[in-house]
Order: structure tokens, then C-alpha cells, then sequence
């Protein structure tokens, strides 16, 4: 009997079904790239290749969005123009994210009333990162943010926004009044800062868990083992919220890139968040 053309065959295929590579016979390599979100990637059709091949691939957001990440094999799953090298059929996807997706939110019990800054909003000159859960009570299910009000309410301390793991951004304490977040510390070898940090900054918690090592510390070992890995770190919907967020605080109150630090540098030894598994160059800095 007669062989087919597999290689036609496959072209047809991988041009005519656009919901993913066909592979017909040996020795051809197919790559479809997609998306999320609004952008556009290059290359922008389904390629073939008769061996395998490293391909340059690129994703340009749309005004208003973000290029956030590549999904699939590629080399930088963060940088917008990287490489796949195609040795099997494979699918490749930017994740774009709108910039004003973040929601700002009431939280549970609502806002929690606090001091005005000595200068109101003038004061606002950095922002704090940190990472809470309720993992020493409830390591199985650290992350119900009655749980995250209620530890506000009962230890007096409280962050001005709070990032759950769906990326909803709930307002605890309004920005032109002081949280309790900081804590003691220093920063950048300026007096005024010296454990008085919460007079200048914006706090805002990332739901979040650390490293077992980072956690050892913190919640006691019963509790450590009982953490779910996929806990532990942050959201894909954290760091496009986050990102939201960023962007709104920065402009409004003017704060440079290298105003936006973590709780573990301003008390280091003593802090840990957000710790190591927070991927700083995921987040946009201007
Ligand atoms: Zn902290």
C-alpha cells in the first residue's frame, strides 16, 4: 500500500486545527504559541520544523496590560522576548494581565480606624512587603482572611492592604494613617526611619507561607510539616494584583522603585517576609 505525505499532512494539520499540534510520522516538530489576556506574540502562527529547533519568541502587551509570564517550555518564563527550543510538538502561552485588575475590597469587619500620619498623606514615602498566613493555628487551611482580620483585631497589628491568594486586594487601614507593620528597624542610615517606619510607609500583606526553613522559626515544626507545598509562595493572581496595586500607590504618592522594600530588610534576623520564595522581578519596577 501507497504512504501518505506525513509532512503535508502535518502542515495541513497544525494549520487547520488550532487547538494544538497533530503529529503525523517522525522527524517534524510543530510549535503554536497562544495567550492570555491581550497582547501579541510572535511567531504568530503555528510553526513546523523538520528537526529540532531553538525559536525566538516574543509577547508585546496591549496598552493597559502587562506581560506577566510565559506558560510552556521556554527558556526565561519571565522575559518577554526568549527562546523555546522545539525537540517535540509543543504549546507555548504569554499571560498578559490588566494593569487596573486589581479590586480593592472591603475587608471582613470592615476598616480598621487608626491615628492620621503626622503629615497625612505627605508622609507616604515607601512602601513595605511583607507575607501573613494563619498557619501556626491552622496550617491545612492558612488562608481565610476572617482568620487574617481577626489576628489584626486581636494583636494590634495591621497592614494597610492585604493580597489574597485569588488576588483580590482588601483595604485594612487607609492610606493617609498609620498601620502597625513595621515594627522595629532601620533603613537607608536615616534616623527618621529608625524603628518609626510605619509613620512613612504603606504596608501591604501578601497572603503567603515561606520555605520550611524560612517557617521554622515562626510557626513551630507541628505546624511547618502540616503545610500543603502548594502553600507555600505566592500566586500567579498575587503578583498581577500586586502589580495592580504598585502601580496605583506609586503614582498616586510619587515613590520611587527603590522605595519599595521588604519587611526583611528593615529588620533583618529578626523578619523574614516575604522571603525567599517572592520572585522580586516579577514585579514591575519603573
Ligand atoms: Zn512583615
Amino acid at each position: 500500500m501507497e504512504m501518505r505525505k506525513p509532512t503535508l499532512l502535518l502542515v495541513f494539520l497544525c494549520t487547520l486545527l488550532l487547538t494544538g499540534c497533530v503529529q503525523v510520522g517522525t522527524g517534524t516538530y510543530c510549535l503554536r504559541l497562544g495567550m492570555q489576556g491581550q497582547g501579541t506574540v510572535e511567531p504568530n502562527a503555528v510553526l513546523t520544523y523538520a528537526e529540532p529547533t531553538l525559536v525566538s519568541v516574543s509577547a508585546v502587551p496591549e496598552p493597559g496590560w502587562s506581560f506577566v509570564r510565559w506558560d510552556g517550555p521556554v527558556a526565561d518564563p519571565f522575559a518577554p522576548e526568549t527562546t523555546v527550543f522545539v525537540e517535540r510538538d509543543t504549546t507555548v502561552q504569554a499571560i498578559f494581565a490588566e494593569d487596573s485588575a486589581v479590586e480593592i475590597a472591603l475587608p471582613p469587619g470592615g476598616m480598621i480606624p487608626r491615628p492620621q500620619r503626622p503629615g497625612g498623606t505627605a508622609d507616604i514615602e515607601y512602601i513595605m512587603l511583607h507575607a501573613i498566613s494563619d498557619a501556626a493555628a491552622n496550617p491545612a487551611n492558612p488562608y481565610e482572611m476572617d482568620r487574617i482580620a481577626a489576628i489584626f483585631w486581636e494583636y494590634g497589628v495591621e497592614a494597610h492592604y492585604v493580597i489574597d491568594r485569588s488576588g483580590t486586594a482588601y483595604q485594612f487601614v487607609r492610606d493617609d494613617s498609620t498601620a502597625r507593620h513595621a515594627g522595629r528597624g532601620s533603613w537607608a542610615k536615616d534616623p527618621r526611619l529608625t524603628n518609626n517606619m510605619n509613620r512613612y510607609a504603606l504596608g501591604i500583606e501578601i497572603l503567603g507561607i515561606g520555605t520550611e526553613g524560612e517557617m521554622a522559626g515562626v510557626i513551630g515544626a507541628q505546624a511547618n510539616s502540616r503545610i500543603s507545598e502548594g502553600d507555600r509562595g505566592f500566586t500567579d493572581e498575587q503578583y498581577a494584583a500586586l502589580n495592580g496595586l504598585l502601580s496605583l500607590l506609586t503614582s498616586r504618592y510619587h515613590i520611587p522603585a527603590d522605595r519599595i522594600i521588604s519587611h526583611e530588610e528593615y529588620d533583618p534576623g529578626r523578619k523574614w517576609d516575604p522571603g525567599d520564595l517572592f520572585e522580586w522581578e516579577r514585579i514591575r519596577l519603573q
